[in-house]
């Protein structure tokens, strides 16, 4: 029998209610021994994260500043948790000491890394379960990656029977302080967990029922997504579809675990699974995502084939004004290159005049207020018509496609839409596909 290891998000363990629906949901199935839990997030829109508060405090301790009034709000919401679920642990104490650390001027990641901590401490008398901390087992490198060697030793920490409720959110940097990995970053530990201990599945739980075909702002209803293979959820995340931390793709990809992705709220429904394989007789096309704010370069010269060096030195350009390009789709006498707006924020004149002077081509415009939106599914190499259909679908309804672009990995089709379009195109394609 394979162990679930299970992460719950902020708004799983946001109160008592809450972390009550968590343990229904462990104590549904006996494979999920394994526990991660994040800070308390958000009751409501008002509210606050607690991991926000904790920076405040970690701030206004820097600058001398009392502490007092945000630390109040920390220390309540967990009293009340403690409360409500009458578990027998001393959290004023364990609430003191870190409020003692804040106060002596601890570093910025350790007082961050506190919500984690106190929620696990938490869950753990409440669950009855071993508590592991990951300031002792898991490493995490200067870049912010984890440490190959953590998944033996973690393995080892975690090989009792019975149930372990860890932090999510932080581990040791190279000086054995403790270090953060980036906002989000219990998934990432969710991920390491499921890969030290071999889980069958790494369950994700949070407050939405998995991915949806598309974005529900523009398409009422999408429909939601079963099944998921880790390179299409590449390509959606990066255009925009984002429930989950992207670097926790990585352990758990290498070790061939898959992610499913649930929600506390509704836990009968199945979520959506990222996997390593799907079968694509179930739909080729598995997702369409977009975003606005591009801008497209075309450049234009008569022979530009034959010139050797010419796209080096058009990427080198790039480089030397600081800016990544997206996608650089190319004709024999054309090369383009697509930006987001961010990147050329104050430095298009530059850009430009140093293209004219480099590449002395015969035209070089600037086409401002483009959308992008990729078309995602395996199999897309293998299926006559995909293609067919969608710009079928964009020109039925009267929509100009300005440019197009297919990765040479085969999964997704990207067109450029004028930003105007833009809801328009998604809104076109997802009804072709679904
Ligand atoms: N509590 C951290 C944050 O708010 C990490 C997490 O929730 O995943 O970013």
């Amino acid at each position: 029998m394979g162990d679930i290891v299970c992460k719950f998000g902020g708004s799983s363990v946001a109160d008592a209610a809450q972390i009550r629906k968590i343990e229904k949901i462990i104590r549904s199935d006996a494979r999920r021994r394994f526990v991660i839990v994040s800070a308390p997030g958000k009751r409501d829109k008002q509210d606050h994260k607690v991991t926000d508060l904790l920076y405040l405090c970690h701030d206004l301790a820097d600058q001398d500043v009392d502490i007092e009034e945000a630390y109040h709000m920390i220390r309540e919401r967990y009293l009340a948790i403690a409360r409500e679920l009458g578990i027998d642990l001393d959290v004023r104490a364990l609430l003191d000491q870190v409020e003692s650390r804040i106060r002596a001027k601890a570093s910025r990641d350790y007082v961050a890394s506190r919500g984690e901590y106190l929620s696990a401490q938490v869950i753990a008398a409440y669950l009855g379960a071993r508590f592991v901390d990951t300031a002792d087992t898991i490493r995490i490198q200067e870049d912010g990656r984890v440490e190959e060697s953590t998944y033996a030793p973690l393995g080892d920490a975690l090989a009792h029977s019975g149930m372990y409720v860890v932090p999510g959110f932080y581990g040791s940097g190279p000086d054995g302080e403790v270090k953060t990995f980036s906002r989000g970053g219990s998934d990432i530990t969710g991920a390491i967990v499921a890969r030290a201990v071999n889980a069958e599945v790494y369950e994700n739980w949070t407050d939405v029922s998995g991915f949806l075909m598309t974005d529900p702002r523009i398409v009422d209803n999408p429909r939601p997504m079963r099944l998921v293979t880790y390179r299409e959820i590449r390509e959606l995340a990066y255009m925009g579809a984002n429930v989950f931390h992207e670097e926790a793709i990585f352990p758990v990809y290498k070790a061939r675990i898959p992610i499913n992705i649930r929600n506390t709220n509704a836990p009968d429904d199945p979520g959506t699974t990222i996997a390593h394989q799907r079968d694509t007789r179930d739909g080729v096309v598995v997702g369409i995502a977009g975003r606005s704010g591009f801008s497209n370069i075309s450049i234009e010269k008569l022979l530009m084939n034959k010139e050797i060096g010419f796209g080096r030195r058009l990427f080198g350009i790039l480089e030397s004004h600081r800016i990544s390009f997206e996608h650089a789709p190319s004709g024999i006498d054309t090369m383009s290159v697509i930006i987001s707006d961010e990147q050329l924020k104050g430095k298009v004149h530059g850009l430009l005049e140093d293209l004219r002077k480099q590449l002395n081509p015969d035209r070089v415009d600037i086409a401002g207020s483009f959308a992008l939106i990729a078309t995602v599914g395996e199999g897309m190499a293998y299926h006559p018509g995909i293609a067919a259909k969608l710009f079928t679908a964009l020109a039925e309804d009267g929509i100009n496609v300005r440019v197009i672009d297919q990765g040479s990995s085969e999964i997704n089709i990207i067109v450029g839409v004028e930003a105007k379009d833009y809801e328009r195109a998604v809104r076109a394609i997802y009804r072709a596909f679904c």
